[in-house]
């Protein structure tokens, strides 16, 4: 390393190390239809804000944001209720129920006003949270994105767990950046989020897009329990959606691969009528109908199959083009710290 390189990284470096002062973290919560778990998750990550803010790992005004993505049940009321009795809660509710994806982005992009880190975590205490120690190590280390990564998937069905191995494989095969296990448990330097807030799409699939912003980053693995309370949140439908805007967002792989199969089954063609050319120049009767039926049907899938996903890139294309809000901020609660509760609590 010359001397100038050596300047440039400890110059990095010593900007870094000024900055990473105690940060003011805020944890932004998607809530949808929470109701049973809700008043025990508040209670949870309360009570472990507060210890952190107390051996001052994390500064005074750190928050919990709760973002109420159109829940039906009273998971709204009860969170208003958390809010009154204390300002370490700030609840956000958007104007009806956009996705969890969105939730986050809600909350995230309201949160980097007021946070120097962010981090987003599930309403049902899934995810460990004594994990969060080690994402602000992580941070003062000088990571600007820390990405949780479960330990292994023995809460998960069967059917979870294989469609999860599955459909990592499968994005990464396609050629997306998309980190193994890591569910949208993450920390976000508020640098970080303002570079997100640059990225206007409409498709959001945040597990893939953050890895390719490129900021110094880090992994933290935490265990995963069962849910708290209530039931998945997450119907096959939504995982359905997700997982295809997590493939269609990310990459433009598959219309390639329609053009190769195309290929292919042209080249095959070829060879069939060459074949059948020999076998009828020679005069020989071919039977012929299995093989003219496995073909067409073969061809008539791929075909289908080909315009479904040339289908699906055009309706992207088309909301894309709206570029229609990702989601709509109806209500928002937050309150200053009462700096002599504060006190009181030190
Ligand atoms: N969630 C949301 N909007 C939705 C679906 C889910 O905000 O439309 C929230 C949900 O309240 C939870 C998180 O997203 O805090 C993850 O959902 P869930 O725990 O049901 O998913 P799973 O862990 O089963 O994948
Ligand atoms: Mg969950």
């Amino acid at each position: 390393m010359t001397v100038k390189e050596t300047e440039s990284v400890q110059g990095t470096m010593d900007s870094r190390t000024e900055k990473r002062k105690t940060p003011v973290l805020y944890l932004v919560v998607p809530c949808y239809n929470e109701e049973e778990v809700i008043e025990k998750s508040a209670r949870v990550l309360g009570d472990k804000m507060r210890r952190l803010q107390h051996v001052g790992r994390i500064a005074a005004g750190s928050k919990i944001m709760f973002v109420n993505d159109g829940s039906k049940d009273s998971t709204l009321r009860l969170l208003h209720a958390a809010a009154a009795r204390d300002t370490m809660f700030s609840v956000i509710s958007l104007a009806g129920n956009y996705g969890h994806q969105s939730a986050i982005l809600a909350g995230m992009m309201t949160a980097r006003q007021y946070a120097d880190v962010v981090v987003t975590i599930d309403a049902d205490l899934q995810q460990d949270i004594e994990a969060l120690d080690k994402f602000i190590d992580s941070y003062t280390a000088g990571s600007e994105v820390v990405y949780g990564v479960r330990n292994d998937r023995h809460s998960d069905g069967i059917f979870k767990k294989g469609s999860a191995t599955l459909y990592y494989n499968l994005m990464h095969l396609l050629g997306s950046r998309v980190i193994t296990n890591h569910a949208d448990y993450r920390l976000m330097s508020r640098k970080a989020l303002d570079a997100l807030s640059e990225y206007q799409e409409t498709n959001l699939f945040l597990r893939g897009l953050i890895p390719t912003m490129g900021f110094p980053s880090d992994v933290v693995y935490f265990d995963v329990k069962a849910r708290e309370a209530g039931h998945s949140k997450y119907t096959l439908s939504k995982m359905m959606t997700l997982a295809m805007d997590g493939i269609t967002s990310m990459s433009t792989r598959p219309l390639r691969m329609i053009s190769i199969l195309g290929m292919l089954v042209c080249l095959f063609s070829c060879i069939m009528l060459v074949i059948n050319l020999v076998d009828w120049a020679k005069g020989n009767n071919v039977p012929g109908y299995t093989t003219t039926m496995t073909v067409s049907l073969l061809i008539g899938g791929i075909t289908l199959l080909s315009l479904g996903i040339i289908g699906e890139y055009i309706g992207k294309i088309y909301m894309e083009t709206k570029h229609r809000p990702r989601y709509i901020i109806d209500t928002f609660v937050w309150k200053e710290d009462d700096p002599a509760k504060t006190e009181e609590e030190d």
